[in-house]
């Protein structure tokens, strides 16, 4: 019954969409300008420019489409491959398993390797099959970069280097959906071809653009791939794009709100960023150890720094506890997906957050934790995080 009073008040502790800053809620509320006037060159040039910079990378281009990120999927997909293509893809969450679920939509030839929720990209895995394909019939390799699901980044670096050492030409294909603009990404140096992501995560926006990272040599595979494409074809846009215009309505609403996110970002730095997000999950990684909790993911090595996952003792069902949060508190945190359903609960820990913010989610799930007979001492989770976030104050503060 109070939820009206809540609405707006509270940040979301989900992993996306993200809470939006005020300062891009204000550039995404403008009047309608248009979209065929010789000045929307002006919007467009400077954002695909800077959208460079954060996907770091020199040679690539950046294609953006009305969507959400699981059109830029489909777009990396249909614009590169033909039916019947080869694609190696790990499956270690729901963001892998559904991007396997599009790609055998789209009659792609999907070579599965299993792994257990709360692994990463299995980059020794993929080098062993790739070095068994000698005949090259493996066209592409998919790695979610940061799997939302089970809060694992996983190491694209170290697949790219697989991939090289078994002297394999397949593109590689990164869904880094909830790690772009929060997490290190390095499109040129991991040799990406595709990297998709969306307008709603680390950009801080509203839903509803999808931005992909397209290399030279993806660009060039567009010109045999035969999957059906229209709405999503790369040429299209990118020949539009580089005539300063769009080949239909423009989400325009999204895009200014694009250019000062971009701001935002590039102002504050990357890195600084990138350090911002890694300090906040520490302390609610310190939070979830003092609660006695553990994470989904398997080793410190594969936390990520936008989404935690953590099970829920024995007993419990993480959906009532997130219900609870939800109902009582007006706080929405993230639910278990597909196997984690009941098992585990997510805290999203992207996007527009301070170290204050945190403390606040931390402190509302020890609260339905407790409200709901977990075996936490209440203001353990908070102190941890309080302790970590004072230590450590001092860098927020140098960076801002
Ligand atoms: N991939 C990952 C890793 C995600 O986290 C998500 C959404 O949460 C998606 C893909 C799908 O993106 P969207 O919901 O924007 O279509």
């Amino acid at each position: 019954a109070n939820l009206p009073v809540f609405s707006g008040q509270n940040p979301v502790f989900i992993p996306g969409p993200t809470n939006i800053p005020d300062r891009l809620r204000y550039a995404m509320s403008i009047q309608t300008t248009d979209h065929r006037a010789p000045d929307f060159v002006e919007l467009l040039g400077p954002l695909l420019g800077d959208l460079r910079k954060v996907f770091k990378t020199a040679t690539g281009e950046v294609i953006t489409f009305p969507a959400s990120g699981t059109g830029g999927w489909e777009a990396a997909i249909t614009n590169t491959l033909s039916p019947g293509d080869k694609v190696l893809v790990a499956r270690y969450g729901m963001f892998s398993h559904r991007w396997i679920d599009m790609c055998q939509r789209h009659n792609l030839d999907v070579e599965v390797i299993e792994c257990e929720w709360g692994c990463g990209a299995p980059a020794d895995r993929f080098g062993e099959r790739l070095a068994a394909d000698t005949d090259h019939a493996i066209k592409a390799v998919l790695v979610t970069h940061n799997e939302t699901a089970t809060g694992v980044v996983s190491d694209v670096g170290a697949v790219r280097r697989a991939m090289d050492a078994a002297g394999h030409p397949a593109m590689l294909y990164v869904d880094c959906v909830s790690s772009l603009a929060s997490m290190d990404f390095r499109m040129d140096e991991w040799g990406v071809d595709l990297a998709v992501t969306g307008s709603q995560k680390g950009f801080m926006l509203a839903t509803g653009m999808a931005i992909v990272g397209v290399s030279r040599r993806a660009m060039e595979a567009t010109r045999t791939a035969t999957c059906p494409r229209c709405f999503f074809d790369f040429r299209d846009m990118g020949g539009a794009n580089a005539k300063g215009g769009f080949p239909y309505t423009p989400p325009l609403q999204i895009m200014y709100g694009l250019r000062e996110s971009l701001k935002m970002l590039l102002d504050e730095g990357l890195d600084e960023v990138f350090a911002r997000h890694h300090r906040i999950a520490e302390g609610v990684r310190e939070a979830i150890r003092a609660w006695g909790l553990s994470l989904c993911a398997k080793s410190p090595d594969l936390y990520s720094d936008t989404v935690s996952c953590v099970y829920v003792p024995e007993g419990f069902d993480s959906n009532l506890l997130t219900n609870h949060a939800f109902d009582t508190y007006g706080v929405s945190f993230g639910v278990g997906l597909g196997p984690m359903s009941g098992k585990a609960f997510r805290i999203g820990h992207l996007g527009s957050l301070t170290d204050v913010m945190a403390l606040s989610g931390i402190a509302t799930i020890e609260m339905a934790m407790k409200d709901l007979g977990y075996p936490i001492r209440l203001g353990s989770g908070v102190a941890a995080a309080q302790e970590y976030y004072r230590a450590t104050a001092g860098a927020t503060r140098k960076a801002a």
